[in-house]
């Protein structure tokens, strides 16, 4: 497949602008679709300023109804490099501490990309808007670059750790086509009541003897 005829800047602008013409906030596309396995295009202005902010407040809603800390564009059907964060929910301070997890203020991503800085790596379970009712663990780096564009067409370089780093790698692999399973130790998945019966505690080491992971 050629994503880059596929997906071509004027199909772009036209899977944007149905998206901004409708009512209600879009479905969130679910694995299985084929935008969710297609490397996006690198944003380079497909869109003008106002589209493109309209997008991003667009997306900012979905995820928040969602509920979610983080939306890629393709998971609403565009295959574009852009990712909206935000983690604002109250976490209880036992999982703030397991999993190292701290609010992050909103900001949205174009063309990211990340590196592992040093060694450690941290596991925890994590789920995807486009893989609804599952949980599976996921080892990842604890601590990263990220280099991305913001809005106003600057690069920019932050570091993230701890919930933070991994949500910032969830929302890059996106938009190379990987989803959080492809990463997960895969005796672990678990559908969200089994879950909660199950799995909340952080500390993985009854999950990893009950799943055998
Ligand atoms: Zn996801």
């Amino acid at each position: 497949m050629n994503d880059q005829q596929k997906y071509s800047d004027s199909h772009i602008n036209h899977l944007v602008g149905a998206l901004l013409a409708a009512d209600d906030l879009p479905p969130i596309v679910q694995a299985g679709n084929p935008v969710l396995r297609a490397v996006a295009q690198p944003f380079d202005g497909q869109l003008d300023p106002q589209e493109l902010s309209a997008l991003i407040d667009l997306m900012r809603r979905t995820m928040q109804a969602a509920p979610g800390v983080g939306l890629a564009a393709p998971q609403v059907g565009i295959p574009l490099q852009l990712a909206v964060l935000e983690d604002q929910y109250e976490i209880s301070p036992d999982i703030t501490a397991a999993k190292n997890r701290h609010q992050l203020d909103f900001f949205a991503i174009l063309n990211p990309s990340y590196e592992q800085l040093g060694p450690e790596l941290a596991s925890h379970y994590e789920g995807c808007l486009s893989m609804s009712g599952w949980q599976a663990v996921v080892e990842r780096p604890a601590l990263v670059s990220l280099k991305y564009d913001d809005v106003a067409g600057n690069t920019l370089t932050r570091h993230f750790s701890g919930w933070q780093a991994r949500i910032v790698q969830h929302e890059t692999d996106h938009l190379s086509g990987t989803l959080y399973i492809d990463k997960a130790k895969i005796r672990s998945l678990s559908n969200n009541a089994e879950f909660a019966l199950h799995h909340s505690d952080p500390d993985l080491s009854g999950s990893r003897e009950i799943l055998g992971f």
